[in-house]
């Protein structure tokens, strides 16, 4: 069984997993959760810290869920 790949939409880099596509964002874009975390109150932010979620780790993740394609190679 073959496995989809996650496709980068800021660089189109394929990767494999999800938790990999989370590290990629953490690594090389690290401008786009800066931006997000930004763009979210400060409120919701405050909410992160409360619960114990690290608002990069959230960011990576909801970057991930939004914006890469989920492509399934079935060549
Ligand atoms: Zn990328």
């Amino acid at each position: 069984m073959k496995q989809g790949t996650y496709v980068c939409p800021y660089c189109g880099a394929n990767i494999s997993t999800r938790e990999l596509a989370k590290t990629h964002v953490k690594q090389v874009h690290r401008d786009k959760i800066q931006e997000l975390l930004l763009k979210i109150s400060k409120r919701r932010l405050r909410n992160l810290t409360n619960k114990g979620v690290n608002p990069e780790e959230w960011a990576a993740g909801y970057i991930v869920a939004m914006f890469y394609s989920k492509v399934d190679s079935t060549f």
